[in-house]
């Protein structure tokens, strides 16, 4: 089978809720994939920072083969021999008391809210059913009917209502936004430091402090979904570290397996976690033996391998000489770490064709929010990598 074989296939048998570029991947390694017909691409999106290890790293690949001929999938009902140690190694990395595990994102943004929900009630003192949670514009916490129901995006929403009320939505960017809109029902306020799939937009300077400042003020929970941008991705463990920033809650999913597997988890202190009793919250997969061995490695790997300083300086150095590429095309080249948005002039007919373009010459892009190409390679790249792609990303935003 080639390349229109296998679209053709997915097309009459799938639905049809992505808009891939024609590339079908067979086989990966590192930061390079290659596709059915042998072709080589650089990976400039790493699933979405998911792969942040790069692809099939071996350690993580050898922690999946071990735990998998051994045991899978225990359930909570019972307790298994990895998820203590996964609890408490991601507890020593990311200054957490605790932690709770489940697989996707969104089920890990779920667990937040309701987490933030309970803590209003319980500690807080909310009235019952009251309580309200901010959320910014243009915000991405995933696909489940509560994710989209915070979701300004009405591509997103249309047509899945009614929704999950409850939120209040705020500019993002704006500290006396947040501030305006606290009222004595406010519960948290849930941002993402960069929002990733708004279009890799940096909040300026101080605003995450600023905010971090009014919820402590006032009583309300600060809580991070760092599942793009955490565990690496802009240069630090996490992104909200930029400001010296320690929310009260950060949702991780995404990089905690290395791509391997789908992991998330909520991290908080004591106080917050150990509100939720046996019963109350849970998931078949959450914490699994596998999912708990992988995560393991994955976290290691960031570790021993130094990807967050890796991360740091390469990101610095690709944004640098990407910002010098002359292009009439460009409005901005900005980001943090190996998570950089190129926005492209709304006369420049949408970031798909480039990515496209750039498809055409081995590197792997997909754009977000129409006009932005996002370059997230996974953080094993190295410098001689970027200085081979750069060139080529120059002759796509130079074409006519
Ligand atoms: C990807 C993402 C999610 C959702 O994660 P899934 O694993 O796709 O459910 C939530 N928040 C942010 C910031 C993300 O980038």
């Amino acid at each position: 089978m080639n390349t229109q074989d296998y679209i053709q296939l997915e097309e009459r048998y799938g639905a049809h809720n992505y808009h891939p570029l024609d590339v079908v991947i067979s086989r990966a390694e590192g930061v390079w994939v290659y596709d059915v017909e042998g072709r080589r691409y650089l990976d400039c999106l790493s699933a979405y920072s998911a792969v942040n290890q790069g692809h099939v790293h071996p350690k993580i690949l050898a922690a999946l083969i071990e735990q998998a001929s051994k045991v899978t999938l225990t359930s909570r009902a019972f307790r298994n021999d990895q998820l203590p140690l996964f609890y408490k190694e991601l507890s020593e990395l990311t200054g957490y008391e605790m932690s709770l595990p489940m697989n996707s994102g969104a089920e890990a943004v779920e667990t937040a809210l309701k987490l933030a929900r309970k803590w209003a009630y319980r500690v807080k003192g909310v009235p019952r059913y009251q309580a309200e949670i901010i959320v910014a514009a243009g915000n991405f916490h995933g696909r489940t009917i509560s994710a989209i129901s915070l979701s300004t995006e009405p591509l997103y929403r249309n047509d899945f209502g009614p929704f999950t009320p409850g939120f209040v939505t705020v500019p993002y960017g704006d500290a006396d936004a947040v501030a305006r809109a606290i009222t004595p029902n406010t519960a948290a306020v849930l941002l993402e430091p960069i929002q990733g799939e708004g279009g890799v937009i940096v909040p300026p300077q101080g605003y995450l402090r600023k905010v971090a400042e009014i919820c402590r003020r006032e009583h309300v929970l600060f809580m991070a979904d760092e599942i793009q941008t955490g565990l690496g991705r802009t240069g630090k463990l996490f992104a909200a570290q930029h400001e010296d920033v320690r929310p009260d809650v950060t949702i991780v999913g995404k990089a905690l397996s290395g791509g391997f597997y789908p992991i998330s988890a909520v991290l908080a202190d004591r106080p917050l976690l150990g509100l939720f009793t046996p019963g109350e919250h849970g998931s078949t997969f959450g914490g699994n033996p596998l999912a708990a061995a992988v995560g393991r490695a994955a976290l290691r790997v960031l570790v021993e391998e130094n990807l967050i300083q890796r991360a740091a300086e390469l990101g610095g150095y690709f944004l640098e000489r990407l910002s010098e590429i002359p292009s009439r095309h460009v409005k901005e080249v900005r980001g943090r770490g190996l998570l950089i948005g190129v926005e492209l002039k709304p006369e420049a007919g949408g970031a798909r064709r480039f990515c496209e373009a750039l498809q055409e010459r081995g590197i792997l892009a997909k754009e977000t929010h129409q006009h932005v190409i996002r370059l997230a390679p996974p953080l094993v790249i190295e410098k001689e990598i970027i200085d081979w792609a750069l060139p080529k990303i120059q002759e796509v935003l130079q074409m006519p």
